[in-house]
């Protein structure tokens, strides 16, 4: 908090040393709630982890190297000043531990999941797909849920160690992925975008013999017959692979070699539908029907654990920015065009109802997993084998129902005056101003890491704070060299003027950094 006044502060052009000591002292004890003076690494990452941050996130890596090395030869902990140290450069701790990430009560919010996840539980009802061998034999009790917000909080329930298969929740990343490489208007040219109004499987096509969206088979085929056309199929599989492992925070998904064999000995529909649609010349020219379909039996048989799946999701709500890499996986318009479909066409023939009733975008597939985006605030997975006569995890949809009653999470719920519904997300302006504030002190404090993070999610550098104070500005006065290095290489304006008329130069000067004086000018002579 000290720190947001200071940077918005009207007299001054630094964030102080003083005042970043104080924020610091502040974090430190809010740790070490006995006052012994020491924190240990176990109590450092217990109060990351009430907040949503976890031990293996890959934005702190670094922290965890540090942490590990301060410790070592200190089983009683750290004192501030090695804390401050060790975690002066880490912006995310600052914001988990002052509250500022997007769910500020986040072991609250963890609360009510694990209720819902108990109430839900003992509904039993459903039937485990049975069409496919393999997945008929799935036990029909495992039941988990996983949540990762836009700022990388985590939380996971129930039988979050084991790997169930995508099935159609491969759907909407193929989708994905052929809209990244081709652009809107070439997949539109070979699939439609309207609900179907049938089975996930019907023999239809529309009226211009295309599959209706690609979330339902006929459409997915076709996904699949534009994914990287023109290079070997190994290498087309490579490539999804590679995508879920962004999507996933780095995370490696498996492949179900006996489901993929089960499916394709049980396909007969999906190669009726493939000859269907290459009879209406639905298909780009030459396109390999046979391989097309192995494709989509493999893609459809890869495996991950609820946690990457939610961390998929939380990459769509994010705007195809991965919350915990801080990697742009798709484009912000191929996020918003697969939102829409999942929104319209993601729960086979209850797409309608969810979406009147409950109100997020969604998809589902028949191994009873349910990807879910509440855009800009979290991605969630529920997966629970048991299946209605639709073709949705029993136990999914019940759970995206107790959600939407709780909270206000339908998409047109912000137009409900006094609902009764609790919202457990920060103010949108409030995040808003955030961007801008955390990079103006991740440029103070040398976090490149973080500017690229809050760059990838669409944030102008030259933005700047109530003061007209800009990164570039904050990095010459804090002598930031390597800040300052990539913002010029970033182009940002360098004579950017603050409400003093004062220049990043001037800044550097002031503060005697004699490097960045070099570097700016050097610039601003060619
Ligand atoms: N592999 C399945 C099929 O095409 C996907 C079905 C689904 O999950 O909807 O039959």
């Amino acid at each position: 908090m000290a720190t947001k006044q200071r940077v918005r502060s009207k007299n001054n052009s630094n964030i102080s040393d003083v005042s970043k000591g104080l924020v610091l002292e502040a974090l430190f004890s809010s740790i070490d709630t006995s006052k012994t003076g020491v924190i240990t690494s176990v109590q450092f990452w217990n109060e990351l982890k009430k907040r949503g941050i976890l031990s293996d996130d890959p934005r702190l890596s670094d922290v965890k190297d540090a942490f590990d090395k301060a410790c070592i030869g200190s089983k009683k902990g750290i004192d501030f000043s090695l804390f401050c140290e060790t975690i002066k450069h880490a912006l995310l701790v600052h914001k988990t531990l002052r509250g500022e990430l997007c769910i500020p009560d986040f072991s609250g919010f963890c609360d009510e999941i694990t209720d819902i996840f108990k109430e839900v539980k003992s509904n039993v009802n459903g039937n485990v797909a049975n069409y496919i061998p393999q997945l008929a034999r799935v036990n029909p009790k495992y039941f988990a849920v996983s949540i990762c917000t836009i700022d990388g909080q985590r939380f996971s329930h129930g039988d979050t160690n084991t790997s169930f298969c995508l099935q159609s929740t491969c759907k909407p990343i193929n989708y994905c992925i052929a809209h990244e490489e081709l652009g809107e208007e070439k997949v539109h040219q070979h699939i439609g975008r309207e609900p179907s109004g049938r089975s996930f499987n019907e023999m239809a096509l529309n009226s211009d013999g295309l599959p209706h969206n690609p979330l339902i088979n006929s459409g997915a085929i076709m996904c699949s017959s534009l994914i990287r056309r023109n290079i070997p199929i190994a290498d087309r599989f490579d490539e999804v692979i590679k995508t879920w492992t962004e999507l996933s925070g780095d995370v490696e998904p498996t492949f179900n070699n006996s489901v993929y064999l089960s499916e394709k000995q049980t396909a007969d529909r999906n190669f009726a539908l493939a000859y269907f649609m290459r009879e209406n010349k639905a298909f780009p020219e030459n396109t390999n029907l046979i391989e097309t379909l192995e494709f989509y039996f493999q893609c459809c048989s890869i495996e991950v654990k609820s946690d990457s799946m939610a961390s998929a999701a939380a990459t769509l709500a994010n705007g195809g920015v991965n919350p915990l890499t801080g990697k742009k996986v798709f484009s912000d318009g191929t996020a918003k065009n697969c939102l829409s479909l999942m929104n319209s066409c993601g729960m086979y023939d209850f797409s309608g109802e969810y979406a009147f009733k409950i109100g997020f975008p969604a998809k589902s597939g028949v191994s009873g997993a349910l990807l879910i985006v509440i855009p800009n605030v979290m991605g969630i997975c529920i997966w629970s084998p048991k299946l209605d006569e639709l073709g949705n995890s029993v136990r999914g949809v019940e759970f995206s129902k107790k959600l939407g009653e709780r909270f206000s999470f339908h998409n047109y719920d912000s137009l409900i005056n006094n609902s009764e519904k609790k919202d457990p997300r920060r103010h949108k302006y409030e995040s808003k101003m955030d961007n801008v504030i955390n990079l103006i002190y991740a440029a103070s404090c040398g976090d490149i890491d973080e500017i690229k993070r809050i760059e990838a999610k669409g944030v102008d550098l030259n933005v700047s704070d109530y003061d007209g104070r800009t990164a570039l500005h904050l990095a010459a006065s804090e002598g930031q060299f390597e800040v300052v290095d990539y913002l010029i290489k970033r182009k940002v304006n360098v004579n950017a003027k603050d409400r003093w008329g004062g220049t990043p130069l001037k800044d550097a000067k002031k503060s005697n950094h004699v490097d960045i004086c070099n570097k700016i000018e050097k610039y601003l002579s060619k």
